[in-house]
């Protein structure tokens, strides 16, 4: 069973890694960021109210993501593991999550920090060219990222169970080096 927290800053490959390994591990890949864009795409009430933060750069309110990560949690493929991207991202939400996973009974194993220069973030970002990916709206990430998220990095070493990864490298070589943290003896 695997329950794994992927986190690191905008542009550090969370997406791309969390892909990657929910195929290997066959556990649903729990993105906030695309729950949130899939809502906004579909129109729906909390796309509605979500659209505005995410083309500024800003975390949607912590009820929203909450909510939507419980309901998420709540369904039949997420009983036997998930690979969480892009939340928690600030501490209120971590507390939160803590608090929901006491309540269903469950717990994550490992919290993974994908560590990337501001260089090469930038640079994958610009290449990417999502909707939130023009210059401002990434500095304003970045600094959102600094001032909320950060933080999480001694959250979680508190609690030990920070591993702290590489992401610079080859996506199949940052690949590699998380399923080796998760099964480190195949
Ligand atoms: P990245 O980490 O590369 O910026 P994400 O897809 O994880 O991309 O997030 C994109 C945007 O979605 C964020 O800038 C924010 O507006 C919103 N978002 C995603 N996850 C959260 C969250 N846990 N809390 C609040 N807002 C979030």
């Amino acid at each position: 069973m695997v329950r794994l927290i992927l986190f690191g800053p905008p542009g550090s490959g969370k997406g791309t890694q969390a892909t990657a390994l929910a195929v290997n591990l066959q556990v649903p890949h729990i993105s906030t960021g695309e729950l949130l864009r899939d809502a906004v795409a579909n129109h729906t009430t909390l796309g509605n109210q979500a659209q505005s933060y995410l083309d500024q750069g800003e975390l949607v309110p912590d009820d929203v993501v909450i909510g939507m990560i419980r309901e998420r949690l709540s369904q039949d493929d997420a009983q036997s593991g998930w690979l969480m991207d892009g939340f928690p991202r600030n501490i209120p939400q971590a507390h939160a999550l803590d608090q929901l996973l006491t309540e269903i009974d469950q717990a994550y194993e490992h919290v993974i920090n994908l560590q990337v220069s501001d260089d090469v973030l930038v640079e994958r970002m610009l290449a990417r060219g999502r909707k939130d990916d023009t210059e401002q709206v990434i500095r304003r990430r970045f600094q959102v990222y600094q001032e909320q998220t950060a933080p999480l990095i001694q959250f979680y070493c508190d609690r030990n169970c920070l591993v702290n990864i590489n992401g610079a490298g080859a996506m199949d070589t940052v690949t590699a080096s998380i399923q080796a943290v998760i099964s480190p003896n195949s």
